[in-house]
């Protein structure tokens, strides 16, 4: 497959710049994934699974733009497990005032506008397996970095894994093979049932992202 080409530098400073659990290098990886994926599977959108403040957003918008399609983001942006309160990844300056629980959706948009790629991201906001449930559209890459407990890695394997197009790519964040590097679903609900349905073949891994290329 052609190179992608390099990630626009003013994005990737934006990406840099915006909140989210993204690193540099496997953004970049991200990127690059996403724009072959998109030329692999033309006028198809993108989508991610887990938006939180769109970090990783940011980078699949870059490769929205410069493949003349959009990434679909869905959150239901009340956070993870381990957003709340009391929890390892807890910010709480992102918890609304009066409700008194998470909200990254005001995050989310200033990053957005500030990136200027309101055009090319469409945000979803809503809970994954209820977005999935009327979801009808093939799309070219599938990017899952949602809920990491067990069942929401379940679900969303389940939900989202038969909407990558044929030719399509799926990229999985958080995939920890060796548990001392961290939790376990990401790899056991959803890398490993993927790669034993047969249906995907790893083709890169960078740091904690696995690519995988829909074969069947
Ligand atoms: N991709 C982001 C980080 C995502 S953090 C980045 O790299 O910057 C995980 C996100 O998944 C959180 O924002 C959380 O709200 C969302 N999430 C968890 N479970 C969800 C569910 N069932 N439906 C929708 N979003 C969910
Ligand atoms: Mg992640």
């Amino acid at each position: 497959m052609d190179d992608p080409a390099p990630m626009d530098a003013t994005l990737r400073a934006h990406a840099e710049a915006a909140r989210g659990f993204m690193p540099p290098d496997e953004g970049l990886a991200l990127h690059d994934a996403a724009v072959a994926a998109a030329r692999a599977v033309p006028g198809a959108p993108l989508l991610e699974v887990g938006t939180y403040c769109g970090r990783s957003t940011v980078y699949l918008g870059a490769a929205a733009r410069a493949t003349g399609t959009v990434v679909v983001t869905v959150d239901h942006h009340r956070g993870s497990e381990e957003n709340q309160p009391g929890w390892e990844w807890h910010e709480p300056d992102l918890v609304d005032p009066e409700l008194g629980v998470m909200d990254t959706l005001p995050t989310f948009r200033r990053t957005i506008f500030h990136a200027g790629l309101e055009d090319v991201v469409v945000a979803v906001v809503g809970d994954s397996p209820a977005v999935a449930r009327w979801w009808s559209t093939p799309c070219a890459f599938v990017f899952i970095d949602g809920g990491h407990g067990e069942e929401p890695a379940d679900v969303d394997y389940r939900c989202w894994t038969p909407h990558v197009a044929p030719g399509g790519t799926l990229a999985i964040h958080d995939v920890f093979a060796d548990p001392a590097d961290g939790g376990r679903p990401p790899y056991e609900r959803i890398y490993l049932p993927a790669i034993r349905s047969g249906r995907f073949e790893e083709t890169s891994a960078t740091g904690s992202l696995r690519v995988l290329r829909r074969v069947a």
